[in-house]
C-alpha cells in the first residue's frame, strides 16, 4: 500500500490488516473452508478499524484532532447508511423497472435522483445523478446488489465491536472462532453460535447505529 503517514494511511493499514488476519486464522483449515462469502468478507478488516480509530480518539491531543478524527469516522457513517443506501435503492427500482424493458439514461438519472434524495433526506446541496455511469459496482454483472454487503459488513462489524468492548476477556477466542467459521457458517449460525445474538432481531444493530449516532452527537458538539 501506498503510505504516507496520514491518518487515513493508518486507517487502510489497520484495514488490510484486519483481511490478513482473518485469513491467518483460518491457515490451517482445509482450502474449500476458506473461501466465505462477501458478507462477512469485510467484518476483520472494519473491526479493525474501529479499534485503531478508538485508539486514536482516545489520545488525542487536542480539541482539533479530536474533531478531526470524529469527522473521519462519521464520514464513514455517512457512507455506509446513506450514499450505500442510495445505491441499493437505486439498484432495487432499476430491476424492478428493468423487467418492463429497457431503461433510458434520462430514466436512469432519475432513478438516481430519486434514490438519492431518499437516502440522504433531502439534506444535500449538490446531487450526482449519473453515478450510476461511474460507479464500477453497478457493472459487475455475476454479483447484483455489490453495494449492501458493505452496509451489512460495516453494520456487522461495528455489532461485534460494540459487543467486544463489553465482553470479557474471553471475547477474542470467540471473535477468532466466528472468523474461523465465516467459510463454512451462514451468518445468522454464526452469530447465534460464536455471540449468542440473533441477527434476525432489531437489538444487535441497533447497538452498532448507536456508536455511530454517538460519534455524531459528540462531534456536534464539539463543532458548535
Ligand atoms: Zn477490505
Amino acid at each position: 500500500m501506498t503510505f504516507m503517514g496520514t491518518a487515513d494511511n493508518v486507517a487502510t493499514l489497520a484495514h488490510e490488516l484486519g483481511h490478513a488476519f482473518h485469513q491467518h486464522v483460518m491457515t490451517d483449515l482445509p482450502v474449500l473452508a476458506q473461501n466465505y462469502a462477501m458478507n462477512v468478507a469485510e467484518t476483520a478488516s472494519t473491526f479493525n478499524e474501529l479499534v485503531v480509530a478508538d485508539a486514536a480518539l482516545a489520545n488525542a491531543a487536542s480539541k482539533e484532532e479530536r474533531i478531526a478524527l470524529l469527522a473521519a469516522k462519521v464520514d464513514n457513517s455517512v457512507s455506509f447508511f446513506m450514499n450505500i443506501h442510495a445505491r441499493f435503492i437505486f439498484e432495487t427500482n432499476f430491476y424492478a423497472q428493468r423487467r418492463r424493458g429497457p431503461i433510458s439514461a434520462d430514466r436512469l438519472n432519475e432513478l438516481m435522483l430519486e434514490a438519492q434524495k431518499q437516502a440522504f433526506c433531502n439534506a444535500l446541496d449538490v446531487w450526482h445523478p449519473h453515478f450510476w455511469c461511474s460507479k464500477l459496482h453497478f457493472y459487475i454483472t455475476g454479483v447484483p446488489f455489490y453495494n449492501f454487503p458493505y452496509t451489512f459488513g460495516y453494520l456487522f462489524s461495528a455489532g461485534i465491536y460494540a459487543m467486544a468492548k463489553e465482553g470479557g476477556a474471553d471475547f477474542e477466542q470467540k471473535y477468532i472462532n466466528l472468523l474461523r467459521d465465516t467459510g463454512s457458517m451462514k451468518v445468522e449460525d454464526l452469530a447465534l453460535r460464536h455471540l449468542g445474538v440473533d441477527l434476525t432481531k432489531k437489538d444487535f444493530w441497533r447497538q452498532a447505529v448507536n456508536m455511530a449516532v454517538a460519534d455524531t452527537r459528540e462531534f456536534l458538539q464539539l463543532t458548535k
